[in-house]
């Protein structure tokens, strides 16, 4: 059968200049910005990829949601409108709005959590990890095996380890385990999803130990798009059923809405029990907001409630999944590493494999990330030892486990010619890979130094 090419399924009604630059101009920045991209300003951009997360463009449906937005401090419609989306897609009765997905970690996992406690995860994201631990318990991450080779083809390679699940939980004690919290799709693991087969085991397994099981469901669209298209008997049901069916699953679950809920800024959690959610809503009303806002302006919660509904949509999803295939399928043809398969948001590049010759302790994420600025004015992440490097006693570095560049994909805001763009910069990349050199760090941060470190060329 001959497949025409899937466009972009809207139409573009509010445009953002982009400001081209030059190398020499772009040179500069690199320079002002110490060689940090997250110093950069960005208009001195042209494609930003660094991240995914509250930087997707709002349709005209979701704008006019601002419009109608109903800014009542206590009961507002834009609020009852939310929690009855909300409630339809998770099938939980308490819904607890947030100014974003962090926030409503911080509710449940410190209350959940504490000096001795255990949460399990098929990777945890670094929020989530943090707040886990600012509570005094532990977070352990139990991926498949597979998730580790990168060359490997697996269709659920975000798949927690069910086995592994069930030695730990029996080798900790289930009454110490605060929850098992599976990441749909499995961010920190690639951006790789979890199939629905994997969630239920998952399931079983905490309700035959009597252990909370929750969803950190940032990207349940994304995640169900693959289950329909690679979980056989999948294929006859909607997205939204599926998404469905996975919160039935779980005792609750923890929303970022800046990335599925296609707004710019909010979160949620959605839980079943009541004494919880009554625990949680406390802490809600001291930090965030009263109840029915929590971090929210009414005009957001619009446009949240609205960017759930439309981030079912087959034609969104099915252009959204294969935009991030497209660039992934091209620069792989190209002879450029990647992380294997794509995700649903991000490509992932592994610099270690194209920059050979460059040590780990001289950062070739770090090398390539100012490579695809210097070239193209592509911003873009490291996800390697400048993230998460430590030091030994003697200040050698303790390398990560990989060395990833991500292009994360923003939703709604680029076209198939941007990514054709991204795609020629890689053969400049590549061109030019043998000359490329490393980078020192001359200052740094004592916690999340990647943010602000500032590097020289070596
Ligand atoms: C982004 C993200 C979070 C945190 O959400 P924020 O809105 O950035 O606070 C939690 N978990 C995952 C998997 C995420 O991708």
């Amino acid at each position: 059968m001959q497949h025409k090419t899937i466009i972009e399924p809207f139409r573009i009604k509010v445009v953002e200049p982009i400001r081209m630059s030059t190398p020499e101009e772009r040179e500069q920045s690199l320079r002002t910005a110490s060689f940090n991209p997250f110093l950069l300003h960005s208009s001195e951009v042209i494609i930003d990829l660094l991240t995914d997360s509250g930087t997707s463009a709002m349709s005209a449906e979701q704008w006019a949601g601002i419009m109608r937005g109903d800014e009542s401090y206590a009961g507002a419609s834009s609020w009852f409108r939310l929690e009855k989306v909300i409630q339809d897609l998770t099938g939980c009765d308490y819904i607890l709005p947030t100014h974003q997905g962090r926030a409503a970690e911080h509710l449940l996992y410190t209350r959940l959590g504490g000096e001795g406690k255990v949460f399990f995860s098929n990777t945890l994201f670094d929020t989530t990890r943090a707040n886990i631990e600012y509570s005094g318990a532990t977070g352990v991450d139990l991926p498949i095996p597979e998730n580790a080779d990168t060359q490997l083809y697996h269709p659920f390679k975000g798949n927690l380890d069910v086995d592994r699940l069930r030695e730990e939980i029996e080798n900790w004690g289930a009454e110490k385990v605060a929850a098992v919290v599976l990441t749909i799709t499995n961010n920190s693991g690639g951006g790789q999803p979890v199939s629905l087969e994997n969630a239920k085991a998952v399931a079983t397994v905490c309700k035959q130990y009597g252990v909370m099981f929750l969803l950190d469901a940032c990207r349940v669209a994304e995640n169900a798009y693959f289950i329909q298209h690679r979980e056989p008997g999948q294929e006859h049901r909607t997205y939204r059923e599926i998404a469905q069916e996975l919160f039935g699953l779980a005792d609750g679950a923890i929303m970022s809405a800046k990335k599925d809920g296609l707004v710019n800024m909010g979160g949620f959690l959605a839980l079943r029990d009541l004494d919880l959610a009554q625990a949680c809503r406390t802490v809600l009303i001291i930090t965030e907001g009263y109840s029915t806002y929590g971090g929210l302006s009414g005009r957001d919660m619009e446009a949240i409630a609205t960017g759930l509904e439309e981030v079912f949509d087959p034609d969104y999803l099915h252009y959204r999944i294969r935009s991030t295939a497209y660039l992934g399928e091209r620069l792989t043809a190209m002879g450029i590493p990647l992380l294997q398969p794509p995700g649903g948001h991000a490509v992932y590049i592994d610099a270690k494999m194209l920059y050979p010759h460059i040590p780990v302790d001289q950062y070739p994420g770090q090398a390539l990330v100012c490579e695809l600025y210097r070239l193209g004015g592509i911003r873009s992440c490291e996800i390697g030892s400048v993230m998460f490097g430590k030091y030994d006693a003697g200040g050698k570095l303790i390398p990560a486990r990989m060395e990833l560049v991500r292009l994360a994909i923003p939703r709604r805001v680029y076209t198939q010619s941007h990514m054709d763009y991204v795609i020629e910069t890689f053969g400049e990349i590549l061109e030019q890979a043998d000359r490329v050199r490393g980078y020192r760090i001359d200052w740094e941060p004592p916690f999340l130094r990647h943010f602000t470190a500032r590097f020289s060329p070596v």
